[in-house]
């Protein structure tokens, strides 16, 4: 009997913690871009693809621009120690092997916390011959209780960029609602047109007139709303907005070839 007790109790100390302990884990707030970014599948043996089936994204030039950097942290959020800096590079690191799985050869304008102009993220991207570039932003508002995800294209740009970014839009938010059901789906817009970005200003790294490749910019939800800002922080969430955004190439390759709506100058 008292040996049935022991086991019981035993059973209750193994079993029994373990739902506190997994709660704690999921809502911890990690400040800082978490390790392994830069080999997210490191741990994953795939197989080796099909020699005769092309990849979706075979011979792909795509650049990835994660926003800000060195002394420009981005948007912040004081209250979670949260730099907007060190999400977008987090997110793109996460893209950029799955990308490189499909068969993409991806570049990026930035691979640690260092400071680009706009001018050099575009001369980057256009000096890569880039067919595809996508910026990585994180929102923020006065509003702590604003949220979501937003798309952002040149509204002048012709109808592939504007059809890549609705593509990589609607993919993103498809993901990011498997994780948060409810995230506001805050729609494709259109830089130079829709307020209130700056009363019609447009968005300077994803210019029609100054970037040659089909180019969109993700604002991938608000640091300044608590709950998606530690959403945001967390790696296995990260991780699913760039699985989102790698659909969405696939798809937009289902659509286009990769030289379609590159502006040659
Ligand atoms: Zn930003």
């Amino acid at each position: 009997m008292k040996q049935a007790a022991l086991v019981c109790l035993l059973l209750l100390v193994v079993f029994g913690v373990q739902p506190a302990n997994a709660a704690a884990w999921r809502s911890r707030v990690w400040p800082e871009t978490p390790e392994g970014i830069t080999k997210p599948h490191a741990d994953v043996t795939e197989p080796d693809p099909d020699p005769d089936v092309p990849l979706a994204l075979q011979g792909w030039i795509i650049v990835l621009d994660p926003g800000h950097g060195g002394s420009d942290p981005g948007a912040v959020n004081s209250r979670l120690d949260l730099q907007e800096k060190n999400i977008n590079l987090a997110v793109a690191g996460f893209l950029k092997g799955m990308l490189q799985d499909l068969g993409a050869n991806v570049k990026m304008t930035r691979t640690a916390d260092e400071e680009l102009s706009i001018a050099e993220r575009r001369n980057y991207s256009n000096a890569q011959n880039a067919h595809r570039f996508l910026s990585l932003h994180v929102n923020s508002a006065g509003n702590t209780a604003a949220w979501g995800i937003e798309t952002w294209v040149d509204t002048d740009a012709n109808q592939i960029w504007k059809d890549y970014a609705q593509t990589l839009h609607n993919y993103t938010v498809a993901k990011a609602k498997t994780y948060e059901s409810d995230t506001p789906d805050r729609k494709l817009r259109y830089s130079g047109f829709t307020p209130p970005w700056d009363g019609g200003k447009k968005i300077g790294v994803i210019r029609y007139d100054s970037i040659n490749a089909p180019a969109a910019l993700i604002e991938m939800g608000f640091i300044s709303n608590d709950a998606e800002a530690n959403r945001l922080a967390r790696s296995d969430y990260q991780k699913l907005l760039a699985e989102g955004m790698a659909e969405g190439f696939v798809e937009h390759a289902k659509q286009y070839k990769k030289e379609d709506g590159v502006i040659k100058r």
